[in-house]
């Protein structure tokens, strides 16, 4: 099986490790770079990014996520994590960082300058129809080249791909549905299984 980290700096942990189980991963929280040298897939929760970003600095995560992302490190963020996976923010604190890693602008807290979170269905291209939750939530402004958009919601793009890394606005970890983490362990699987280029 599968190792698959989640970062467990801030937010949302328990749930991504429950969901990863569930699709047959041996899921573990990484919180120092000794635990991301042993996963073979990344999952960055939910929670509130510039706070993951502050605390990714202090624990010394910051450059290490990076550069094995770098160095093609499968990886899934979720909403605050969603923010982590992007080259760049829009509406974030001046000193945020990211690890980057997609080639996407996303703006923090786009939605929720109309509704705190809200819930509906959106179709997400490999995965299918899902009860898709967010809250103050981000969304993608601008994908380069290399990034396919796997779903919108309100008209805004809220699911993308860039190689073996997703990110998606809602939280697919608060519902009962684990086809989005199922995804995404399949990529991990695929990424382990293909030759270094
Ligand atoms: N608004 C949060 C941020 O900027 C994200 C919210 C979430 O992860 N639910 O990081």
């Amino acid at each position: 099986d599968p190792v698959i980290g989640v970062l467990a700096l801030q937010g949302d942990v328990r749930e991504h490790l429950r969901m990863l189980g569930e699709c047959g991963a041996q899921a573990r929280s990484v919180r120092r770079p000794e635990e991301l040298a042993e996963v073979d897939g990344l999952v960055i929760p939910g929670g509130e990014s510039t706070t993951m970003s502050r605390l990714a600095e202090e624990f010394g995560m910051l450059e290490p996520v990076r550069d094995q992302i770098k160095r093609g490190l499968p990886a899934y963020g979720s909403c605050a994590g969603m923010i982590m996976l992007a080259q760049t923010v829009e509406d974030g604190r001046p000193d945020q960082q990211t690890f980057g890693g997609i080639d996407m602008t996303v703006r923090r807290n786009a939605f929720g300058r109309q509704v705190d979170s809200f819930e509906t269905d959106t179709d997400i291209d490999g995965v299918g129809r899902l009860r898709t939750v967010f809250i103050r939530a981000p969304w993608v402004e601008r994908t380069g080249t290399g990034v396919d958009v796997l779903g919108r919601a309100a008209g805004k793009i809220v699911a993308v791909r860039q190689g073996n890394l997703l990110a998606t606005a809602f939280h697919p970890e608060l519902t009962g549905d684990s086809r989005m983490h199922r995804f995404f362990v399949t990529l991990v699987v695929a990424g382990a299984t293909s030759t270094e280029e």
